[in-house]
This record gives C-alpha cells, sequence and structure tokens, in this order.
C-alpha cells in the first residue's frame, strides 16, 4: 500500500480520542450519559422545511447534477435574505454560491487559496476545520488567541508584520464556536480594514446569526462599507434549523472569493441535491419565524443552565447567541481532567477546551442540545458529587 500524504500526518492528535474511549466504555456498562458534547441539536427540523422537501423530492426535475453554483432560486432567495436580514446586497449570480455545508465551504475557500508556505489565521480556541484544513493543504496555520480579558475577540495587531504579510485568508465566526461571543462594530471594521491592508481574504464563518437570544441580532461583517472588496461570508442551515444532517448552506461576498471557490466545487463536488436547495429556500422565507420558537427553547435551556452553574459557585453571564457555554473549569484541574471527572462521576459528556486550540486550556464547552428534564438531572448529577467551582480542587482533583 502507498503511503497517504505526508500532510495528513501533520493534523493534530485527535483530542477527543480517549473521552471517546471513556463514552463507549460508560455506556457498556450502561451509564445512562447525557451528552452535552458534540454542537448537533436535538430538536427535529421545522415542519414546513420538511414538506417542501417531500414535494421536491417527488419531481424528477430534481434529480439530476445540480448547477455546481446553486439552482438560481436558491441564490436569489439567499441574496435576498441577505437584503432583508441584513440590508446587504450582494449580487445572485456572482457574489452568491449554494455550499454542501459551512465545512464544505471553509474548506474548499482554503484549498482554493492555499499553497505551501503560505499562512492561513486560525483563531484559538476556534472551530478546528479552519486550521486542520489548512494543514491538509501544506499550508501554516497561524495562532489568533481569542482571551477572555478580550471578550474573545482577536487582536489583529499582535499579528507580526511578516505573518500577516504571507497570509492569505483570516478565519472569524462571531457569534463564536465554542465562546459563544459576538462581534462588536469597531472589531469588524478593523478587521476589513487589516485584511485590505494586509491583501488577505477574510472568510466569516456566520453558522450562528440566527441562534440568539434576549433581543440580540447578530450583525453580517458585509454590512460594513466596502467590506465585499476584502470579505466572504458563510452561512449554514445546520444550526439556524436543525438541519445538521442535510449538509446545505451558501457563501456570499467577494466575487473573485466565490469564483476561486466555485472552481474547486465544480471540479470536486457537483453541488448540492436540488431538492435540499428548495426546501432551504422555505426556511430563508420563513426565518423570523421557525427560528423563534427554537431560540425560545433554547434561551430557556440556557437560564435554567446558568443559573444550576452559579448555585455550585460559577461566576457566570448567560451568553446571547449559539447554543454554546463557555465555563472555566475549576481552579486547579486541566480541562481534560474536568471533562473525565464529569463523564465518570456524573455521566455527562463536555468537550474539554483545549479540543478547540492551546487557548482553550481551562475551560469546557456545555452544548445545550438535552431538553429542560435531562439539563435539571445533569445539574443535578452534579450536586449530588460535590461539583463547585471553588471547592472541587480540594476535594477530587487530587484522585484523577
Ligand atoms: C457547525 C459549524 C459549522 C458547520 O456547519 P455545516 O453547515 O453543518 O457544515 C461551521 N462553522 C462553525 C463555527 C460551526 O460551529
Amino acid at each position: 500500500m502507498p503511503k497517504p500524504s505526508e500532510n495528513l500526518k501533520k493534523l493534530p492528535p485527535y483530542l477527543f480520542a480517549e473521552l471517546d474511549r471513556k463514552i463507549a466504555d460508560a455506556k457498556a456498562k450502561g451509564v445512562d450519559i447525557i451528552s452535552l458534547g458534540v454542537g448537533d441539536p436535538d430538536l427535529p427540523t421545522p415542519q414546513p422545511i420538511i414538506d417542501a422537501m417531500k414535494t421536491a423530492v417527488e419531481d424528477p426535475s430534481t434529480h439530476t447534477y445540480p448547477a455546481y453554483k446553486g439552482s438560481p432560486n436558491f441564490c436569489q432567495s439567499a441574496s435576498q435574505w441577505m437584503k432583508t436580514r441584513f440590508n446587504v446586497d450582494v449580487d445572485p449570480v456572482n457574489e452568491t454560491m449554494a455550499l454542501i455545508g459551512a465545512k464544505e465551504g471553509i474548506a474548499h475557500l482554503i484549498l482554493a487559496y492555499t499553497q505551501p508556505g503560505d499562512v492561513v489565521l486560525c483563531p484559538s480556541p476556534g472551530y478546528p476545520v479552519y486550521e486542520n484544513y489548512t494543514l491538509l493543504c501544506g499550508g501554516e496555520p497561524y495562532t489568533v488567541p481569542l482571551l477572555a480579558k478580550n471578550n474573545y475577540l482577536p487582536d489583529l495587531k499582535a499579528i507580526p508584520e511578516n505573518v500577516a504579510r504571507k497570509a492569505k485568508l483570516l478565519f472569524l465566526n462571531y457569534p463564536n464556536n465554542p465562546t459563544g461571543a459576538i462581534a462588536t462594530d469597531e472589531m469588524m471594521l478593523e478587521a476589513i480594514e487589516f485584511c485590505r491592508k494586509y491583501d488577505i481574504l477574510l472568510c466569516h464563518d456566520n453558522a450562528y446569526s440566527e441562534m440568539t437570544y434576549d433581543g440580540y441580532r447578530a450583525p453580517s461583517f458585509l454590512s460594513v462599507p466596502g467590506a465585499k472588496d476584502v470579505c466572504l461570508e458563510m452561512f449554514s442551515f445546520s444550526k439556524m434549523f436543525n438541519m445538521t444532517g442535510w449538509r446545505i448552506g451558501f457563501a456570499v461576498g467577494n466575487a473573485d472569493g466565490i469564483k476561486a471557490l466555485g472552481t474547486i466545487k465544480n471540479n470536486t463536488d457537483s453541488g448540492a441535491f436540488t431538492a435540499i436547495q428548495r426546501a432551504a429556500t422555505v426556511g430563508l422565507e420563513r426565518c423570523d419565524e421557525l427560528t423563534k420558537d427554537l431560540n425560545a427553547i433554547y434561551g430557556r435551556r440556557r437560564d435554567l443552565f446558568v443559573e444550576g452553574l452559579r448555585k455550585m459557585g460559577w461566576d457566570i453571564e448567560p451568553m446571547v447567541a449559539t447554543f454554546y457555554m463557555w465555563v472555566p473549569v475549576p481552579t486547579g484541574m486541566t480541562s481534560e481532567a474536568f471533562a473525565s471527572l464529569l463523564l465518570e462521576k456524573c455521566g455527562i459528556v463536555v468537550p474539554p477546551g483545549n479540543g478547540y486550540g492551546p487557548e482553550g486550556e481551562g475551560f469546557f464547552r456545555v452544548a445545550l442540545t438535552a431538553n429542560e428534564d435531562r439539563l435539571k438531572e445533569a445539574l443535578q448529577r452534579m450536586e449530588d458529587n460535590g461539583v463547585t467551582f471553588n471547592k472541587l480542587a480540594n476535594k477530587t482533583a487530587c484522585s484523577l
């Protein structure tokens, strides 16, 4: 057998491997696991989208190869949504492209722009695909730390000049996975200016734009004047409408970026199933109505869990977007030790923060992907096992 590409060996060790093994062990022993681990909604896709899919799939004209750019109707609908939702103008032909999920778009954009020696600026903690796909393309990921003291916003001024000059892409993601942080106007402006100065394509991953609470409305980076000169934005139906398995999203913005992405797609995947594009259009048309109910559910879960953690000594504020809570581990523990402890003592699965990059050490992420009863049960188990933010370190850390 020939050996796979050397680039595969550059991927960091899979940090959840040990945790996955422990989960499998616990399940084999019959432990009732509460998974707050994967960012995969537990609720079904809204019915109008399912109904539209049923109709679309019965129509044989959806069964042929799709247009790799997305069907004209889908692109028109995405462009219209950008206008009504953000007051952003994007041309449905040259500045809009259907994606087989945002992940596909991110990976293929990196492939389109990265040669050996090229730098890609990747936030840490952050969605692992930015860094990993850069490595697969032989590029050099450069870590942009997102720190609590900066409200998890990037400090672009800290990036050395010689690194910025070699950079092709900057990835940002607000509302943010895993921290739940949100963008500020000032940061968006600064990021656009930074990319203009150094001739970098800014890829803003807006996968959580519609998952917001307390009246907060997340912005599009394309609403910054002139942003389209340097910025592409990716949207996903996965989290917006509980459609992770459907694989659909879109990219909008800079026409050169869209064109380069399209060249890769044309030669790789040939586009998203037309029936899925049709169904997704219904989601965009009824976006506010359909996301309102889902966000109300996540909002109640958030309140319940924040209150529970506060009772155990955590000093945390509720996030206003995403279904992730980014929580410091008890004093004196590592992320992995605390994740193991929650699994072994409480049967609760959470990812350790260092799985999202070195700057994630000292945190764990909670995905609110279980109903209120299960979340209450999780909190009860933590309380029963004496988990508290302050005291836990003395009590149990040593035994791990
Ligand atoms: C879930 C997620 C994605 C992937 O979205 P798909 O459309 O399902 O590929 C992309 N970026 C971030 C930050 C995510 O959390």
